[in-house]
């Protein structure tokens, strides 16, 4: 099998397997205070300082979580209370189902904000908290985060950055960038499932889950200490962007020369991520065809809940037309060059198959 949808979940790198494991045979909670409990939580701590380490963050500032959902919705908990939120069109379902009537800041066709759109909402909604993906799960397109820090600065508005996509992949210093707060997850970069962070320029933090004062106070309950063993040292990997965007390139031409679109194409994206829309086939028959030949790759936003929706993605850019044809080709770390002839091979067979026996419903 080709496994094409590490944005679903990246495979797990062995370092970060190895840290797990050694997690999972140690004894001990974080929180007793016999020397089973010192030692876990040594490696909860050093957990956390290699994360801060390479987040270019302080252990203090890092608050251990479930995952990226969890991250973001903390944030948003956190400091959004009892401000405005303003969040981008194409953010996930984490930070969406987080900020409930919020406004939403458009894209263009690209996938990217408009600074002086920004600028204009945050004239109306001073101190306001806005969320940002760094990088987009679906079409990779990034933000600029700069850009967008320095405006909301200028309106004394706080910026939260779900990072989930981004790191790990991208050499990329959130806080010193001006945000106040950016999401993690552990599965995301090659850890296990099961751990994510929420890194927090803040010194007060209204918990969302209060239970035993574990993370400062800040997130109850026992950590996921094997998870986030392996989320630290996931962090750690080397990670070749130029090889994974060549292999991405090679893959994009060859699509395009078939009819494919690609949304997003003219901004700047992750190296891996590429969402191809064919014009008149349905993304669930292009995704089951590649799948019969051993290639697994996800349609729209279906990667969470198991069934093939048109993407909101797609609609906020303006592709409301392309929304229910496109799929998501997302490289793994360890994507060896034998991928491109598989999959190009596979993408060609279903494509002349469908030109054979034409689908009476597009869309
Ligand atoms: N944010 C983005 C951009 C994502 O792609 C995802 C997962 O698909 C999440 C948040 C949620 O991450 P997790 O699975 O760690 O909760």
């Amino acid at each position: 099998m080709w496994y094409l949808d590490a944005n679903a979940t990246e495979p797990l790198r062995p370092a970060a397997r190895d840290a797990a494991i050694a997690a999972l045979e140690s004894l001990g909670n974080p929180s007793s205070v016999h020397q089973a409990g010192r030692a876990a939580r040594r490696i909860l701590e050093d957990s956390r300082e290699r994360v801060a380490q390479h987040l270019k963050a302080t252990p203090q500032q890092i608050v251990f979580t479930s995952g990226a959902t969890e991250a973001n919705a903390l944030a948003i908990h956190a400091l959004g209370a009892g401000r405005p939120i303003l969040i981008g069109s194409t953010e996930h379902d984490a930070v969406r189902a987080a900020a409930p009537g919020a406004v939403a800041i458009p894209v263009d066709r690209n996938g990217l904000v408009d600074p002086a759109r920004l600028n204009t909402l945050l004239a109306a909604h001073p101190d306001a908290l806005v969320c940002l993906m760094a990088a987009n799960n679906e079409t990779g397109v990034l933000h600029d985060i700069a850009a967008a820090a320095e405006i909301c600065a200028a309106h004394a508005a706080l910026l939260h950055v779900d990072a989930a996509q981004a790191a790990g992949r991208l050499p990329a210093d959130w806080l010193a960038l001006g945000a106040v707060s950016f999401a993690i997850s552990g599965h995301k970069l090659g850890g296990p499932m099961g751990a994510g962070a929420l890194i927090l320029n803040s010194k007060e933090v209204t918990p969302l889950i209060r239970g035993g004062g574990q993370e400062r106070g800040w997130r109850g309950g026992t950590p996921a200490l094997p998870a986030i063993a392996g989320l630290a040292a996931a962090l750690g990997e080397p990670y070749d962007a130029a090889k994974i965007a060549s292999y991405r390139d090679e893959i994009e031409a060859f699509c395009i020369g078939l009819g494919a679109i690609v949304a997003g194409r003219r901004a700047p994206r992750l190296p891996n991520t590429m969402c191809l829309a064919m014009p008149g086939l349905k993304a669930d028959t292009q995704l089951i065809g590649l799948d019969l030949a051993g290639i697994a790759v996800s349609a729209g936003a279906a990667c969470s809940s198991g069934k093939v929706a048109a993407s909101h993605v797609l609609t906020a850019m303006g592709w409301s037309d392309l929304a229910g044809n496109a799929i998501r080709v997302s490289l793994p770390w360890n994507a060896a060059a034998d991928l491109v002839p598989a999959f190009t091979a596979a993408y060609e067979t279903v494509i002349s198959r469908a030109a054979r026996h034409p689908q009476k419903v597009t869309g």
